[in-house]
């Protein structure tokens, strides 16, 4: 199934989940569903993402791949039920009676999932032992560090009835996995981010879009030369069109499109900042924040420093370590998700959330030079084409 180029469409960012290990009734586990066009790509599966993409306006009948960013449970304790709504799952019938849904329609595309080692495994033990059935294909690919044991999987089981057999174990060349997906609009790189266990963070780079095109330049020609508007079409691509007289015009050459970088845990992304110079948007955890004067709870003996470093030992980031991850990678724009339960995620109506929150984004703001969002759930960030 081929998309539409997405360059005359919208990318957009819809957080499912955002809260780190514990969820709360205003946060649900991480999760995002990325848009691009009309397809959703999921990044990262909680627990209860399924719940959370009917509550929002993604379509599960439109997912068509999901990446996963580390095997912790918290990104990763949704997926067997999302792939069940997705894929037509079934628990099995009882002897002698049809299902049609037992047999795989292997016309259909696949949905491919992208993880670390264990990812597959996971998925394969967990759909044995639930008895679950699918009725389309799945394939599963895995991002395999250099630290991985061998090339084997991490289970002995065969192939679910639905997994096709052409999941890759993509190698790690030059410390970072690239192009692990790829077509005319768009690619998908990869690369080692640190946390307690093996974590990736992933960057979706559109490819190069039309320039802008100004019309006033072009028109004088095409009237002399009564030429059909539909030059400027051709113009607008980037290519070049002789008119009657034998004047060449040459349309505006093509620009850089998005680039979208979703980080998963982490106390330090360095290993992805080439992969992510210059993005367009950049999602970063922010798990812990010293927030005195504003969090009733704060320690009395916490300083900015003691939390920073309980948040490093866990593997995970400060708003300020995130702030500065942005500004060193130029990101033209930062999301922060993953927070502490301790910080309820309904700030859009409950003034004391808001004042923390605001705190948050504060911390990171001071350290990247500008705007900072955090996100909460079913929040949508809408990625546009940059104006030059
Ligand atoms: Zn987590
Ligand atoms: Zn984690």
């Amino acid at each position: 199934m081929q998309r539409l180029p997405i360059h005359s469409s919208s990318i957009g960012v819809t957080f499912l989940g955002t809260a780190s290990a514990m969820p709360s009734s205003t946060r649900n586990h991480s999760a995002l569903a990325l848009r691009l066009g009309s397809d959703v790509w999921l990044f990262d599966c909680g627990e209860a993402t399924q719940h959370q993409i009917q509550k929002s306006t993604v379509k599960m009948g439109k997912i068509e791949k999901i990446f996963i960013t580390h095997t912790h449970g918290d990104h990763i304790f949704g997926l067997l039920p999302v792939l069940a709504g997705c894929l037509n799952g079934a628990g099995g019938t009882a002897e002698g009676v049809d299902d049609p849904r037992t047999q795989v329609n292997l016309d259909e595309p696949p949905l491919e999932i992208y993880g670390p080692l264990g990812t597959r495994a996971y998925i394969r033990n967990g759909l044995k032992f639930t008895h679950t059935l699918f009725g389309r294909p799945f394939v599963v690919h895995e991002l395999r560090f250099l630290s991985d044991p061998d090339t084997r999987d991490y289970t002995e089981l065969p192939l679910h009835a639905a997994e096709l057999p052409s999941g890759r174990n993509i190698p790690q060349i030059d410390g970072v996995w690239a192009d692990v997906y790829k077509d005319e609009v768009v690619s998908v790189s990869a690369a080692p981010i640190m946390h307690s266990v093996p974590c990736v963070g992933y960057v979706v780079t559109e490819g190069p879009v039309p320039g802008k095109i100004d019309a006033k330049k072009y028109l004088p020609d095409i009237k002399r030369n009564k030429a059909p508007m539909s030059v400027m079409r051709t113009l607008q691509e980037g290519k070049s069109v002789e008119l009657a007289d034998g004047t060449v015009l040459q349309g505006p050459p093509r620009r850089n499109g998005r680039k979208i970088t979703i980080l998963g845990d982490t106390y330090d992304p360095s290993p992805v900042a080439p992969l992510a110079q210059d993005t367009d948007l950049l999602i970063h955890e922010a798990t812990n924040a010293h927030l005195p004067n504003v969090d009733p709870h704060t320690k009395e003996t916490d300083t900015y420093e003691t939390v920073q470093d309980r948040a490093i030992s866990r593997g995970h980031s400060t708003p300020q370590m995130a702030g500065l991850f942005a500004k060193r990678i130029g990101a033209k724009r930062l999301v922060l998700n993953h927070f502490s339960s301790r910080y309820p995620g309904d700030d859009h109506v409950e003034p004391s959330s808001k004042l923390i929150m605001d705190a948050i984004a504060n911390l990171a703001a001071a350290e990247y030079g500008d705007l900072v969002l955090c996100a909460r759930d079913l929040m949508t960030v809408e990625v546009t084409l940059p104006t030059s």
